[in-house]
């Protein structure tokens, strides 16, 4: 069986190192008991080198929440994978919505920073989703297909292997910048299972069988503890991206642990 990924993503949530490394040691010491989940928390970029010097000794790990596709020079208000890996990080963020879709971020630019964090030897953790409008109008296979095709190109079956895929609806996303206007609400299992069975058959048709049953494929859009048992259940899904709930340990270790007990009877993870 896939490993649970479970990753917080704190955005521009916490704001100083001394609140970023209170929490992290706090979440990292509630799951000292988990032995079965892989677990990582992508800080503030400010505080990425405090936190994993914090949290050396701990099961958890830290990720970026973005990077450049280049790796030095005159970019301003940029970060480079050499500066990530400096920090210390085991994974990069790439392609979240709120880059994508406040910022314009492409799927071609998306597509070079995957490929210069491979060459690096970093995680990425992919995020793909469609918006409300495109799900209204019949585009959600077409959306999460091109961003997938998009942004994986000249990505080799080996390297598949160092990416996990986020799905993340942009209108489950707690975010009303990014839904301006509407309901905000997380998928429910059949969306989620349905999406996550297209994105794992788009894999095995373009990567072959192996790599299909391989590849992680999370799930990201106002997860929590109330929800989190019957998204984590459906066969596809191999974790979680999780904003809000991750930044106290109070609401993010429980869904943790909720992994840890659906993976327990498990004899062999990956
Ligand atoms: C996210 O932004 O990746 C996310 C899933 O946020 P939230 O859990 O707050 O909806």
């Amino acid at each position: 069986m896939r490993r649970f990924l479970i990753g917080g993503n704190w955005k521009m949530q916490v704001l100083t190192v001394d609140d970023a490394e209170k929490k992290a040691q706090t979440i990292a010491s509630t799951i000292e008991n988990i032995k079965r989940v892989e677990v990582f928390i992508a800080p503030p970029f400010n505080s990425l080198f405090n936190v994993k010097q914090i949290i050396a000794k701990t099961k958890l790990r830290i990720a970026g929440q973005n990077m450049h596709y280049i790796e030095q020079g005159a970019f301003t208000g940029q970060i480079s994978v050499l500066s990530l890996l400096d920090a210390g990080c085991n994974y990069v963020i790439l392609g979240h919505s709120e880059p994508r879709r406040i910022f314009g971020e492409s799927n071609q630019t998306i597509n070079l920073k995957v490929l210069k964090a491979l060459q690096h030897g970093l995680k990425v953790v992919l995020c793909i989703g469609e918006t409300a409008k495109e799900r209204e109008e019949g585009l959600t296979r077409e959306i999460n297909s091109s961003q997938l095709s998009e942004c994986l190109f000249g990505v080799s079956d080996e390297e598949l292997k160092k990416i996990i895929i986020a799905y993340e609806p942009v209108w489950a996303i707690n975010n009303p910048y990014l839904n301006p206007g509407i309901e905000i609400k997380p998928a429910t299992p059949t969306q989620a299972a349905s999406a996550h069975k297209m994105i794992r058959d788009w894999i095995r048709k373009e990567f072959g069988n192996p790599i299909g049953e391989w590849i992680r494929i999370i799930y990201g859009g106002s997860m929590s503890q109330s929800n989190a048992r019957e998204l984590l259940e459906i066969t596809d899904i191999d974790g979680g991206l999780i904003g809000g709930a991750s930044l106290t340990a109070e609401s993010f270790t429980p869904i943790i642990q909720i992994a840890e007990e659906l993976s327990k009877d498990i004899e062999e993870l990956r």
